[in-house]
C-alpha cells in the first residue's frame, strides 16, 4: 500500500471538520433493529455509502462523487483495499479503449456468446434472443458487456485511475482469456487491462486500490477505517442507512440516496464455507472477506444466489491446513516434467488448464463408491522441474526451506511418504488415503504421459494444445538462473517427460479459491432483489460480496475485478440517477 493509500481519514478527523453531516449522540446498538427506522439520531448523513474499499466500493465511491454525490466510504479493517489491494489488479474488459485505439472491434455479439456459453454451457443457444439465458442472467452479462469499458474510460477521464493493456511478461503479447479456445470467442486475447501504474504482479492491485484511495481522499471524502457495517436501517421498505461498529461504538448513518456494498465475499468464514462449498481448504483474499453482506441483506428480506460458486484455484493442503488464509493459489502449475494424479494414480484434468476451471475437478462425485475420487490430487514431478522452475509457487526456490514438498529417491519412496502424509491429516481430509494399487496405476499413468510429451501431444486432455496453456505457462513457469536443466527439446513445451530416475516430489493440492462469488441477487443495474424478485430500494451490491453475473465461469485474467468496477460503476451511476 502506498503512503497515499495507508493514509485513512479516521472517525475523529472526520467529526473534526471533513465536511460531514451533523455529529449526533451514537444511539446503543440495542436500540436499533434491521428493517426498522429510528427517526432518532443519525452520526452522519450523506448521499452515497460505500462500504468496502476495493475494485467495486472504490470505484462506486469514486463514481458517485464524480457526478457530485457526497460519499462516505465505510472499511472495517485498518487499511484500505481489501483483497484488490492483495492482487494483479488486472481487470478483464471487452471493447476498451486499447481495442478502440487499434481498430480492433471486439463486438458485443460476439463477446455476449462467449460470456454466455462460458458462464451457462448446459443452457447456452446460439440462436435465442437471450442465447438460452434467463432474461435476468442475460442482462446481468450485457450490462458488464455495455458498461464495462465505459467504467475504464471514465476513471481515465477523471484521471482517477489509468489504465494499460495487460501483456504476459517473457512473451511479450496480450493475454489470451482463460477460454481463449471457444469459437465464439472472436477476440480471444487482450482484453486484459492494467492500472498503468504497477504491473500485473501485487504492485498492480496494491497501485488501483490505492489511486481510487487518493483520488477520494483529493475530493475530501470521509474514508473510515476500522468501521464495520453490522446492519442496514430501513423505513417504508427502502434502505436509508447503516449502523456501524467504530472505534467499539454504533455509529449510524443516513444515506440519502443509497447503500453500495462491495464488501468481498465469504471465503473467511468456515460457517458459510461449511453450509455451501463441498470443499474449499483455503483462499488467499484478505481476512475481511466474511460475507457480512450475507447476513446484513438476508435481513431485510434479499434473494440469495451462486452461494455454492468461487473464484476458484488449488492451493497447497497443507499450508492451507496450517492457516486457511493462504498467501498465494497455486494459480498456474510451474513446470513441464508434472502431472497430477487422483488416489487413484490417474491423470483427471489438464495441468495447464486455468485455476478456475482445473479446480472444479475436484468436485467430482463417484455415485459407485460413494465418493469424491479427486477430492486431493497429487502433484508430481521431477529433479528438472524443481530446479528449473524453482521459486515459481508452489516449487521453493530452496527445497529445503518448504514443509510441504514431499520427496522420495524413488516413485515408491516418495508414494510411501505421501502416504504418511495423508495419515497424518486424515482427520481433516474425511479419510483420503491412495488406493491399493496407486503404486502401479501411477506408473501406468506416468509412462503413458511421457511418450504422450515425447510426441507432442496429450489426447486425454489436449495440455498445451491451446494459447492459454502455452501463454500462461510461460509466464508461470520462470526458469531459474542458474538452472543445471537446459530447455525443453520436445514439441509440446507444457509437457516433458519425467525421468527414469529419482528424486521425485510431490505436493498435495486440494481445492482452494481467491475468494468466494455468491451472496445477493443484483439485477443490471446493480440494485440487491427481494425474495419477490423486486429491488429493494436504496441497496446495491458489486463484486465478491454478491452472486456474480458471470457464475461459474472466470472469463480471463482480471475476470473478477473487471466485473467488480463494472458493477461499482453501473451501481452508482443508477443511484445518482445518471444511467439508464
Ligand atoms: C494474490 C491474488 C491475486 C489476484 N489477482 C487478481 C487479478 O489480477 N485480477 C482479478 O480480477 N482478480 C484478482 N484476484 C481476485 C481479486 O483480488 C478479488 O476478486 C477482487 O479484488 C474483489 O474485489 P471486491 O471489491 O469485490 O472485494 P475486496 O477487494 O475484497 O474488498 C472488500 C472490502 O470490504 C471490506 N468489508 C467486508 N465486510 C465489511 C463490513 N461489514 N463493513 C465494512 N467493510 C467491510 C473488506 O475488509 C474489504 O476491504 C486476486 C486475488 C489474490 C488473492
Amino acid at each position: 500500500m502506498s503512503e497515499l493509500g495507508k493514509k485513512q481519514i479516521n472517525r475523529r478527523d472526520m467529526i473534526a471538520g471533513a465536511g460531514l453531516a451533523t455529529a449526533a449522540a451514537v444511539i446503543p446498538a440495542a436500540a436499533a433493529q434491521a428493517g426498522e427506522s429510528k427517526k432518532a439520531h443519525w452520526d452522519h448523513e450523506t448521499d452515497v455509502i460505500c462500504v468496502g474499499s476495493g475494485a467495486a466500493a472504490g470505484t462506486a465511491a469514486v463514481t458517485a462523487v464524480s457526478h457530485g454525490a457526497k460519499v462516505m466510504l465505510l472499511e472495517k479493517m485498518p487499511i484500505t483495499g481489501g483483497t484488490t489491494g492483495k492482487s494483479g489488479g488486472v481487470a478483464w474488459i471487452c471493447n476498451h479503449f486499447v481495442f478502440r485505439e487499434q481498430g480492433i472491434d471486439d463486438k458485443k455479439a460476439d463477446a455476449m456468446a462467449y460470456m454466455c456459453h462460458y458462464s451457462y454451457p448446459q443452457r447456452f443457444d446460439p440462436n435465442s434472443p437471450t442465447l438460452g439465458l434467463e432474461e435476468a442472467d442475460y442482462k446481468l452479462i450485457e450490462a458488464f458487456y455495455d458498461n464495462g469499458y465505459k467504467a475504464i474510460d471514465h476513471l481515465q477521464e477523471i484521471d482517477a485511475v489509468k489504465w494499460k493493456q495487460f501483456r504476459l511478461f517473457f512473451v511479450d503479447e496480450p493475454a489470451p482469456d482463460y477460454a481463449d479456445h471457444l469459437p465464439e470467442n472472436k477476440t480471444p486475447t487482450g482484453r486484459a487491462l492494467e492500472p498503468s501504474v504497477g504491473s500485473g504482479s501485487s504492485e498492480g492491485g496494491n497501485s488501483f486500490a490505492a489511486q481510487l484511495a487518493e483520488w477520494l481522499e483529493k475530493k475530501n471524502v470521509p474514508i473510515l477505517t476500522d468501521t464495520r457495517v453490522t446492519q442496514l436501517v430501513m423505513e417504508n421498505g427502502r434502505v436509508i442507512g447503516v449502523e456501524a461498529e467504530s472505534e467499539g461504538k454504533t455509529v449510524r448513518i443516513k444515506a440519502n440516496k443509497a447503500v453500495i456494498f462491495g464488501t468481498g465475499g465469504y471465503a473467511h468464514n468456515t460457517h458459510l464455507i461449511g453450509l455451501h462449498q463441498t470443499a474449499l481448504y483455503g483462499a488467499c483474499a484478505m481476512p475481511g472477506s466474511t460475507g457480512d453482506f450475507i447476513s446484513i441483506a438476508g435481513a431485510v428480506g434479499a434473494q440469495m444466489g451462486s452461494l455454492d460458486t468461487a473464484w476458484r484455484t488449488q492451493v497447497v493442503l497443507e499450508e492451507a491446513l496450517q492457516n486457511r488464509a493462504i498467501g498465494l493459489g497455486a494459480f498456474v502449475l510451474p513446470g513441464d516434467s508434472m502431472i497430477l494424479v487422483n488416489k487413484y494414480g490417474k491423470r483427471v484434468v489438464n495441468e495447464k488448464r486455468c485455476y478456475n476451471d482445473r479446480t472444479r475437478a475436484h468436485f467430482v462425485y463417484d455415485p459407485s463408491r460413494d465418493e469424491y475420487p479427486n477430492q486431493l490430487m497429487f502433484m508430481l514431478f521431477d529433479e528438472r522441474s524443481l530446479d528449473r522452475f524453482g521459486g515459481a509457487f508452489p516449487f521453493p526456490a530452496d527445497k529445503a526451506a518448504s514443509e510441504w514438498l514431499v520427496s522420495g529417491e524413488s516413485w515408491d519412496a516418495l508414494f510411501a511418504n505421501v502416504a504418511k502424509r495423508l495419515a497424518a491429516i486424515e482427520s481433516k481430509t474425511g479419510g483420503v488415503r491412495l488406493a491399493e494399487d496407486f503404486s502401479a496405476a501411477t506408473k501406468d499413468s506416468i509412462a503413458q504421459y511421457n511418450g504422450y510429451a515425447k510426441a507432442g501431444k496429450d489426447p486425454d486432455f489436449e495440455r498445451g494444445a491451446r494459447l492459454y496453456d502455452v501463454q500462461w505457462h510461460k509466464l508461470f513457469s520462470a526458469v531459474r538462473e542458474g538452472s543445471a536443466f537446459g530447455a525443453n527439446p520436445y514439441p509440446n513445451l507444457t509437457m516433458h517427460p519425467l525421468a527414469d530416475k529419482g528424486p521425485y516430489y510431490a505436493f498435495i493440492l486440494a481445492a482452494g479459491a481467491l475468494d468466494t462469488n455468491g451472496g445477493p441477487r443484483i439485477n443490471h443495474h446493480g440494485q440487491v432483489l427481494s425474495t419477490g424478485g423486486e429491488p429493494i430500494p436504496g441497496l446495491y451490491g458489486a463484486g465478491n460480496c454478491i452472486a456474480s453475473p458471470s457464475r461459474n465461469a472466470y472469463y480471463g485474467a482480471g475476470g473478477t475485478i473487471g466485473l467488480a468496477l463494472t458493477y461499482g460503476y453501473i451501481a452508482a451511476n443508477h443511484a445518482v440517477g445518471e444511467i439508464a
